[in-house]
């Protein structure tokens, strides 16, 4: 194909968008060229109305037209007044909550999670919503987050803010941490529950004081945001340094070629644990690893590398849509993979 830029920025435009990658954007952008009076005409003025006379409202979310006054300002609704706030992530949870016809009552819509790739709570609509709770006599604020880790953290970050309730790092010792250190995220909460039935060990095990471990590793920076890092099982730790997988698998993701990533530990006798990345790969080429290091070598440091790659169809998921690790964890320990024979031999 002859490089014509218009397309080639429409594909990276298009490619940008959930679910699509390079692929299935160039085969967008081929239907719409052949298209051109049908498709590509309507669906720019379509894209011109909606930038010019819809937006989101600064304080609730909701999607409203620029000229209009949002009916959740100040929960200005005349004839009805509400004493329930429903928090969701998205638009579309609004609307299928909505189009259910269970819920009557505010919505909040928040823009997103506390997510892993550092979204701050200021991008989220958390400030505005206190302040709706506190300026309208909210008595119900429920939080329909995502059952994710990431939609779960923003729930105890929203409850914090709302209650008071407080949030910690410890280290492996149970010990406070400074501001801005890594470790595991523990809260106080007057929702948590109390303890797990007939289980004496793991409620023990579950709790310091008053602070209930969260199994998540994360750091709060000084102006108190949360930053999710990684879940607790999950944090790879090779010759006593901890290793997140979020951090390779965003660098593995970056490459065109890669589908999808999961970056976990493998037990090793030398190290205790060894980086091993599972990926998905649209490639044919034969020696993709060796491309894949040489690729990864300039964003990640060297005891991040992967010591071992597989290549599989696809990622084992839950219900979510989240990739269940300790399914590969299994699969490949089960492996006896020596990855780490060649450099024992050269330090003996
Ligand atoms: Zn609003």
């Amino acid at each position: 194909m002859q490089n014509i830029n218009e397309i080639e920025e429409l594909i990276k435009l298009i490619s940008k968008l959930p679910g699509l990658g390079p692929k299935s954007a160039k085969r967008i952008v081929l239907k719409l060229m052949n298209n051109r009076d049908e498709l590509i005409k309507p669906m720019a003025k379509a894209l011109a109305d909606v930038y010019k006379n819809i937006s989101r409202c600064k304080i609730c979310g909701i999607l409203k037209p620029i000229s209009t006054e949002c009916n959740y300002d100040d929960c200005k609704i005349v004839e009805k007044r509400f004493s329930k706030i429903c928090v969701v992530e998205n638009i579309s949870d609004q609307w299928s909550i909505e189009s259910s016809n269970i819920y009557q009552g505010y919505f909040h819509i928040l823009g997103g999670t506390l997510s892993s790739v550092g979204q701050r709570k200021e991008d989220l609509l958390i400030n505005s919503l206190v302040e709706r709770v506190k300026k309208d006599k909210i008595e119900e604020v429920i939080l329909a987050t995502s059952a994710t880790v990431e939609g779960q953290t923003t729930a105890y970050y929203i409850q914090d803010s709302l209650k008071n309730i407080d949030i910690k790092i410890i280290d492996e010792n149970n010990k406070f941490l400074k501001l801005n250190s890594v470790g595991e995220i523990v809260c106080k909460t007057p929702l948590r529950f109390k303890y797990y039935y007939n289980n004496k060990n793991l409620t023990k095990n579950s709790f310091i004081g008053e602070y209930f471990k969260t199994g998540d590793i994360g750091r709060i920076d000084q102006k108190k945001n949360l930053y999710f890092i990684s879940r607790k099982q999950d944090v790879i730790i090779s010759s006593g340094k901890n290793i997140y997988p979020i951090d390779i698998e965003k660098e593995i993701l970056n490459l065109s070629y890669i589908k999808e990533t999961a970056v976990i530990g493998l037990k090793d006798k030398f190290f205790g644990e060894i980086v091993f990345a599972v990926c998905v790969t649209s490639s044919k080429n034969k020696n993709i690893e060796a491309k894949i290091k040489e690729d990864l070598q300039k964003s990640i440091s060297r005891f991040q590398m992967p010591l071992g790659f597989s290549f599989i169809e696809k990622l084992p998921k839950n219900n979510l849509g989240k990739v269940q690790k300790y399914i590969l964890r299994e699969k490949y320990n089960k492996k006896n993979f020596d990855f780490t024979k060649n450099l024992r031999k050269i330090l003996n």
